[in-house]
């Protein structure tokens, strides 16, 4: 059987546009396709889809920062057959705009409201609208205990309480902490806004995004505390979740099926892919603390205190072809031997590129990989000006002088991100160049 072929233009697709599963994106180690879902899926379908992982790509899976699956290494020939087999599966596949919830959304008693009635009204109303740009993202926040307040998003709207009242804030594009907040809405209202300024989007061309509309809204109101995913979350009805993820958000398919097929053996239910690159596992508390123990056994992240949770790395060499460095080995060696650096108040971005795709916004410290080694970057992106630039050789012993500082420095209370930014980029400079000959 001749195997279909995929249009030509899902192969040349311009950088950045979303790697959906029928348009999948080229990477340095093949095609890339994303498995975006609406809703929780048993642990016997993700070894489905691991195994199709295996069949028509290299076997390796990713988890986005927002919580999609990608399939990694896929030929011309085997993409349209992941595609039709993944279909096959029944899945609840996410088709058109992205509209995401919290992936505790519904589940949650402290949310402020469920966010799934407003986010299905929007996804069906959008189908209407033609033209929007492919990254175009809405994101309706409950405002329980996980939140997606870092995910960046053109309208955003998030439940907020006021006495008995349950009002919607609409926010246009950034993060939470930087988006402008257009209006404070009830809930058709919200629906209706929303869609309103999709349309206008559409309108702009399909290269408008939200920021394109909050040009004079946008502020700064420093990094919102965020939850991290990695810990155990007490639900309704005595329900338990726990969230578990790859280091560096990539696994061997295999290791995922390891993980799966444990967690079916301990009677978990369901579970969600889901923000900062984890798998959430929903059953009863035993089952989600056992699965806990067999993932750290196996190497998973399980626990926010584990220094590879603050690591924002992109794939990097070899599995991106824009890369100058193997991010993921400088991510493991920084792992180990800064772990006092990485206390959880900022993410650390190691970048092949400026692109900087693992962490668009500015990070407390970036490294970026460059032809002759990795440039520092203090408060900001892979893209902005470096405070120091190094050799590969050299990375290691510049982190760890780095660090040395971080701790001699770090005043009573204060956190790494907060001692980054008080010592500035000459500091930091000067601690990164003092051990060269
Ligand atoms: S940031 Fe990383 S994944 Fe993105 S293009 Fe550059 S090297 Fe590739």
């Amino acid at each position: 059987m001749t195997a279909p072929s995929l249009h030509p233009t899902t192969l040349h697709m311009r950088r950045g546009a979303c790697p959906a599963l029928s348009a999948p994106m080229m990477t340095g180690d093949g095609l890339l396709a994303r498995v975006a879902l609406t809703d929780a899926i048993s642990p016997l379908q993700l070894v489905d889809l691991c195994r199709l992982a295996r069949i028509h790509g290299n076997g390796i899976l990713d988890i986005s920062a927002r919580g999609n699956l990608q399939i990694r290494g896929l030929s011309e020939a085997s993409a349209p057959l992941l595609d039709a087999d993944v279909r096959a599966l029944n899945l609840p596949l996410r088709e058109g705009l992205a509209v995401e919830t919290p992936p505790l959304a519904g589940l949650d008693d402290t949310e402020i409201a469920d966010p799934r009635p407003i986010a299905d009204a929007i996804r069906l109303g959008a189908r209407d609208i033609a033209g929007l740009a492919p990254k175009m993202s809405v994101v309706v926040d409950g405002h329980g205990q996980l939140r997606l307040s870092h995910l960046l998003a053109d309208i955003r709207l998030v439940a907020v309480k006021m006495g008995d009242d349950i009002s919607w804030k609409l926010l246009l594009g950034g993060s939470e902490a930087s988006a402008g907040v257009l209006a404070t809405l009830d809930e058709a209202e919200a629906v209706s806004a929303a869609l309103d300024l999709l349309g206008k989007l559409a309108s702009m061309g399909n290269g408008a995004r939200g920021r394109d509309l909050a040009a004079n809204l946008l502020r700064d109101n420093g990094e919102l505390p965020t939850t991290s995913p990695f810990d155990l979350f007490v639900l309704a009805d005595s329900l338990h979740a726990v969230g578990i993820g790859p280091a560096f958000a990539q696994s061997k398919a295999e290791d995922v099926i390891a993980l799966c097929v444990e967690a079916e053996r301990r009677g978990v239910r369901f579970l969600k892919p889901a923000l900062d690159h984890s798998l959430l596992f929903f059953g009863q508390r035993p089952a989600c603390e056992a699965l806990a123990v067999f993932a750290a056994e196996n190497g998973f992240i399980t626990s926010a205190a584990d220094p590879r949770a603050h690591i924002a790395a992109c794939p990097g060499s070899p599995a991106c072809r824009s890369a100058s460095i193997a991010t993921r080995d400088v991510a493991e060696e920084t792992a180990r031997g800064c772990s006092d650096l990485l206390d959880g108040s900022f993410k650390l971005h190691i970048s092949g590129c400026p692109k900087g795709c693992a962490h668009p916004e500015p990070a407390a410290l970036a490294l970026c990989g460059t032809f002759a080694g990795l440039s520092l970057i203090a408060q900001g992106k892979a893209t902005d000006l470096p405070f120091a630039d190094i050799t590969i050789a050299d990375t290691k012993a510049t982190l760890r002088r780095l660090a040395d500082l971080v701790r001699s420095e770090k005043r009573a209370g204060e956190n790494s991100a907060a001692c980054l930014a008080r010592l500035g980029a000459d500091r930091l400079a000067a601690a990164a160049i003092s051990g060269r000959p």
